[in-house]
């Protein structure tokens, strides 16, 4: 029997790098659809759950992509809600890579310094990554904050974790060079989730700093989220702070997604959203 792994992204055209990564899981068939909505779903889902015998359901799975997070939520809700009984099969959420590139970042962190009863914060966290990042450092024990260039808009991420992790997080504006200087000051934990191409940090502001301890940064597009940080770097220990770069990342970003994928196959019961696949994360670091 294949392995059918139904990829429904929520933008128009469906993400080549999922479909790429998610047949390097091991899958016999990627099927991608794009513009897939809480509406059009239904029909799709009946599709996985009505087909297969109940010792084969395990070889039907659907992956979940797409730019937005909320909306990536609200199809996995949908998509669960239509289940019944054993009329269901495996799920992984990770719009635009969220749960894959956080849970790599934060397990790449926690296994280089304790985490728990520290201060993080997310610079520019209002993007599915720093949204994700957020939820697990606060697991982690930490005390997260989460900035924006608009006050607003760190308000909702914080209070869209909440509600679904009841994880408390605190939202701060910082818009420019010297705002984000200001929001980590004190910090021990610094994690970067700014939009590609962003620059979050000026070497400046983060090299002479006496609490900072474990820096890393997503942005893999130059100029990179932290001035001073090499994309390479991994565990890298630049002016006395362990520094991670979105390669240095990277890497154990997409064999994790391999491995989620690979998970999915293994019952019809899977259901990957970000704590469990933080939870695969910590074991592969
Ligand atoms: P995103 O949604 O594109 O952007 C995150 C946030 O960046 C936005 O919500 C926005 O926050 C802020 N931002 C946008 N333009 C800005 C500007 N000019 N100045 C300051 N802030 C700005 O990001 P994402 O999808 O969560 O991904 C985060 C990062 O991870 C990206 O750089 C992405 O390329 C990278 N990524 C890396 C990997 C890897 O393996 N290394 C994998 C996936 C993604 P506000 O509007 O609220 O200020």
């Amino acid at each position: 029997m294949k392995n059918l792994l139904f990829q429904f992204d929520t933008d128009p055209i469906p993400s080549v790098f999922d479909t790429v990564v998610n047949y390097d899981g091991g899958v016999d068939h990627v099927i991608p659809h794009g513009g897939v909505t809480p509406q059009n779903v239904i029909a799709m889902v009946d599709g996985t759950i009505f087909t297969r015998g109940p010792k084969e359901k395990k070889n039907t799975a659907i992956f979940i992509g797409g730019t937005s997070l909320e909306t990536g939520q609200e199809l996995l809700r949908v998509i669960r809600k239509r289940f019944f009984a054993d009329f269901q099969v495996s799920v992984m959420l990770d719009s635009n890579g969220s749960n894959t590139t956080a849970a790599a970042g934060v397990a790449l962190m926690a296994k280089a310094c304790p985490l728990a009863g520290k201060r993080a914060v997310v610079l520019a966290g209002t993007g599915p990554v720093g949204e994700r990042a957020a939820v697990m450092l606060a697991r982690e024990g930490a005390i997260v904050s989460i900035t924006s260039r608009e006050y607003e808009r760190a308000e909702h991420a914080c209070n869209l974790m909440h509600e679904k992790f009841k994880v408390s997080l605190t939202p701060i504006e910082a818009s420019d060079d010297m705002t984000r200087a200001k929001a980590i000051e004190g910090a021990q934990i610094v994690f970067g989730a700014g939009a590609a191409g962003v620059r979050l940090l000026r070497e400046e502001s983060w090299r002479d700093s006496p609490t900072i301890e474990v820096m890393g940064d997503c942005n893999a597009v130059p100029p990179l989220g932290f001035e001073g940080v090499d994309m390479m770097d991994k565990a890298t220990t630049r002016h006395n702070k362990i520094v991670f770069g979105a390669i240095g990342i990277g890497a154990l970003k997409i064999k994790l997604h391999r491995a989620c994928v690979a998970q999915l196959f293994e019952n019809n019961k899977q259901v990957l959203d970000a704590e469990e696949i933080y939870t695969i994360a910590k074991t592969m670091v």
